[in-house]
């Protein structure tokens, strides 16, 4: 991408605000904004000083080492995540319920610290038996059961690397995944539940461990009971190998540079990449955020974090930062429409969670499928919200706030990515002014910027790409294997000290950050470099819209024409009158010059198991190329029925 165009007109204006709720402050972790001045003052000693909330068996000797584009934190600091994450707990709060689990059929367990701390300690007695040592390499392909977090605690404390490969990918993305980290065991279950059906889980490593000989062992949890393959002296249940294991473990000590794990992005922009993380400057990171920007009070928050555990969310905010703050989280097995479409609202209602963190793509299929599945609850127990993965469409913020929130629970809107391992731009709940569809400002201590094509700072409200100009302690510390891929994508097109995160943002007048989507999905349209986000926020904002995902097709007139797949709410019906409303709607709202060409109506779009918008395979569509790379792509059937869809729409304008 060395010579791509980074420029990008922003066209929306959002000018709505929303001040954190009465009460809200009086209560939060954060009441005032000298923490923004501290950390400016002084960025090593803040983080220095959040370091210190983390129990260290070894003191470290200095806060960073930065030659560009290389980095270590906390150096000469030993300490084991586990440690962290279990054993100090125990202390004061060995009977606080660390996971309230519940199965997608139904079965709910409340496991306490104490309980957690068993059964990592257990498993990783077994892993060590099986000969895992430091450093080895252990995947993990499961469901969202509670051996997951022990699984990957269970590495921890050896000091083992695990690989998480989300549930839902198929055998020959675990085997690409499994070759290139070199696992040298597997972590799985004979089966999960998925809306009501078995997920073949085992079968699918059975079936991926044929091309990776590294894999000596198989540890299978039994979940579903359905029948599995065996393979004699690889496969072992996990209920048999923990069964004679002592319920205690020596941790391994590790340096604050030692690798925790390996991660592979969610593939929406191509091959997804094996991003590597770290010990201690990690845990500072995502324990620090998570306490700041979700206020957690540990005694009384029951948080959840709706992600799956296969996500970097799921590793940073389920596992790792709930845990080393002691939080009480929720764990949930299953679909949200399973077996009805209030699922989550009857979760929140039984668990009274106090807070809540999920993704846009949830967000807008609860506004498709209608507010009145969370009215039928008692969602008052909520006080917080956040949202992650994609920029969140105002609308989608407002619906979540009003319909979820009841107008009384702040949204934090967090921007990070796999590669950076902690939230970056967000608000802090109790002291910032939210605007719909902000992310607001970099968290304490991080310094963020919007550049041009030349890497010149641009001014309030104008588009360019986002970059960090100033290490934190969570960020990856290089691709795995492949160092020069890591310099290359990261850090050469503005110099080794800033990082390219390969998203398009723009600043207000207040110095707030508007995340504009990728910088591989902007168009050209007619002179104009317009972000597909923006387009398909002002699609969003009708009413009769839950979802929208804009593209360009090749134009000989304007260059590029803009054309998008809109997903109606289900009360809704379109018609031509509808799909000339929408695009007067487009004109109005951003202007003429985004007015679609075209515009599809769709029952879905397609998105990546994470269940983020694919928008490179609609390109591939609009323009009748044959796809690119569909290995992370969840729904491959809406490719060929939008495809269909496409070839019958009538004649654009
Ligand atoms: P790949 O890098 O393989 O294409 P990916 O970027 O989708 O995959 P992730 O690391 O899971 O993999 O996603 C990070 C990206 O998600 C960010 O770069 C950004 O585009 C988007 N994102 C995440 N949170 C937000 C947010 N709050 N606002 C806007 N965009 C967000
Ligand atoms: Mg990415």
């Amino acid at each position: 991408m060395a010579d791509e165009n980074l420029d990008i007109d922003a066209l929306l204006e959002e000018n709505r605000v929303v001040d954190p709720p009465e009460g809200f402050t009086a209560n939060a972790l954060i009441q005032d904004d000298s923490v923004y001045r501290d950390a400016d003052a002084d960025f090593e000693a803040f983080w220095a000083s959040q370091a210190q909330r983390l129990t260290w068996s070894r003191p470290w000797e200095s806060v960073l080492e930065w030659t560009p584009p290389w980095v270590k934190w906390f150096a000469g600091g030993r300490l084991n995540i586990s440690v962290n994450c279990l054993d100090r707990h125990l202390v004061a709060n060995a009977d606080r319920i660390a996971y309230y689990w519940e199965g997608e059929p139904g079965e709910q367990r409340a496991i306490t610290y104490q309980d957690l701390y068993r059964d990592v300690c257990r498993f990783a007695n077994a892993l060590r038996a099986l000969g895992v040592s430091k450093g080895d390499r252990v995947g993990i392909y499961m469901g969202m059961v509670p051996e997951l977090p022990v699984a990957m605690l269970a590495c921890a404390r050896l000091g083992a690397v695990h690989s998480v490969i989300f549930g839902g990918f198929s055998a020959d993305a675990v085997r690409d995944r499994m070759i290139d980290a070199e696992a040298k065991v597997l972590v799985t279950q004979d089966g999960g539940w998925r809306r009501g059906a078995q997920v073949p889980l085992k079968d699918n490593i059975d079936r991926a461990l044929e091309g990776a000989p590294s894999v000596k062992s198989v540890v299978v949890v039994r979940r579903t009971g359905q029948d599995v393959g065996w393979v004699e002296g690889r496969d072992a249940w996990y209920h048999d190998l923990v069964a004679a294991q002592p319920d205690a473990c020596d941790p391994e000590e590790m340096d604050a540079e030692d690798p925790l794990y390996i991660l592979y992005t969610s593939g929406t922009t191509g091959k997804p990449k094996g991003i590597l993380h770290t010990t201690g400057g990690y845990l500072v990171g995502v324990a620090t955020t998570h306490r700041l920007i979700f206020d957690i009070h540990p005694e009384s928050d029951v948080y959840w974090c709706a992600a799956d555990i296969g996500w970097v969310t799921g590793h940073s905010y389920i596992v790792y930062g709930p845990l080393a703050n002691g939080t009480t989280s929720v764990l949930y097995e299953g679909a949200p429409d399973f077996p009805d479409k209030d699922r989550w609202w009857s979760m929140i209602e039984r668990y009274r969670a106090t807070i809540l963190y999920t993704a846009p793509t949830a967000i807008r299929s609860f506004m498709k499928w209608g507010t009145e599945y969370p009215a039928k609850h008692d969602l008052s127990s909520l006080r917080l919200l956040g949202t992650v993965g994609e920029p969140i469409n105002p609308e989608a913020w407002m619906w979540y706030w009003e319909f979820i929130g009841g107008e009384l629970c702040p949204v934090v809107d967090t921007w990070w990515q796999t590669e950076t391992g902690m939230i970056l731009i967000t608000p802090l709940p109790g002291i910032t002014r939210l605007k719909p569809g902000s992310g607001t400002k970099p968290f304490p201590g991080v310094v963020a910027d919007i550049f041009d094509e030349n890497g010149k700072s641009v001014g309030p409200n104008t588009g360019g790409s986002l970059v960090l100009k100033r290490p934190w302690p969570a960020m990856s510390r290089t691709i795995w294997g492949d160092r020069d891929r890591y310099v290359q994508q990261y850090f050469s097109r503005f110099g080794p000290s800033v990082y390219l995160t390969g998203d398009g943002a723009k600043r207000d007048d207040d110095g707030y950050f508007w995340l504009l989507g990728r910088i591989d999905d902007v168009m050209n349209v007619a002179g104009h470099r317009l972000s597909t986000f923006e387009i398909e926020s002002a699609l969003v904002d009708h009413p009769a819209v839950a979802e929208a995902a804009v593209v360009s097709r090749a134009d000989e007139t304007v260059g590029e024409a803009i054309v998008a797949y809109v997903t109606l709410k289900a009360s809704e019906h379109g018609d031509e009158a509808l799909i000339a409303d929408l695009r007067e709607h487009v004109a109005e709202k951003i202007g003429k010059i985004a007015r679609p060409h075209g515009i599809i109506l769709t029952d879905d779009l397609p998105k990546t198991r994470s269940g983020k918008i694919m928008r490179r395979l609609l390109r591939d569509v609009a323009n009748g190329r044959t796809l690119g790379d569909v290995t992370t792509l969840a729904n491959a059937d809406v490719v060929d029925q939008i495809r269909t869809l496409a070839a019958s729409a009538p004649a654009e304008e």
